[in-house]
C-alpha cells in the first residue's frame, strides 16, 4: 500500500465527519500565504475552520508571480481583504542558496532550472520583503498585510513588525 492509498482510505473517514458544504468565498475574508512545511497545520494553528480562508502555499511561503496571481483572484473574485504571511523556523529554504539549489538540480538531472529558488537566510527580513512586495502590488484591492514567523519547536506565532 502506498502513502496515497492510505490517504484515499483516510478520506472515507473524513467524508463521514465532513462539516457540510460552504460558500466559495472565504467566510473570514482572509488569505494566508505560507511555506509548504509539513509541520504547520495552518487551519488549527490559526483558529480557522473549513470555508474560512484561502491558503496559498509554496516552498518558503515567498511571494512569487503565482502567489500574486492567486491573491489577485482571491481579492477580486472571492472577496478576501486581509493577507497574513506565515514563515517558520528551521525552514528548508535556509539550508542552501539559489546557486546551490540550481547546481544540485543540474548535477542530478542534467537540467538547470529556468526559475530561481528564492531561498533566504534571514527569516524576518524575508517576511518584511514579502510584506513590502504585497503592499506595492497595484493589482490588489486591499494592502492589509501582516507577517509572522511560526516556531516549529513551540507552536507559537511571532508577528514581524
Ligand atoms: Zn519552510
Amino acid at each position: 500500500m502506498t502513502e496515497i492509498d492510505r490517504m484515499l482510505e483516510a478520506n472515507t473517514q473524513w467524508a463521514e465527519r465532513f462539516p457540510g458544504s460552504r460558500p466559495v468565498a472565504p467566510a473570514r475574508k482572509v488569505a494566508v500565504v505560507a511555506c509548504m512545511d509539513s509541520r504547520m497545520p495552518l487551519f488549527p494553528l490559526l483558529g480557522l475552520e473549513v470555508g474560512d480562508a484561502h491558503v496559498i502555499r509554496n516552498a518558503g511561503g515567498v511571494v512569487t508571480d503565482d502567489t500574486l496571481r492567486s491573491l489577485t483572484i482571491s481579492q477580486h473574485l472571492l472577496g478576501t481583504r486581509e493577507v497574513v504571511l506565515v514563515h517558520h523556523t528551521d525552514c528548508g529554504m535556509q539550508k542552501t542558496d539559489d546557486q546551490g539549489l540550481a547546481d544540485l538540480v543540474e548535477e542530478t538531472t542534467g537540467h538547470r532550472p529556468p526559475w530561481t529558488g528564492r531561498t533566504f537566510t534571514d527569516l524576518d527580513a524575508d517576511v518584511r520583503e514579502s510584506m513590502e512586495i504585497l503592499r506595492g502590488t497595484p493589482y490588489l484591492l486591499s494592502h492589509e498585510v501582516r507577517g509572522t514567523v511560526y516556531d516549529v519547536a513551540t507552536g507559537q506565532l511571532r508577528e514581524i513588525v
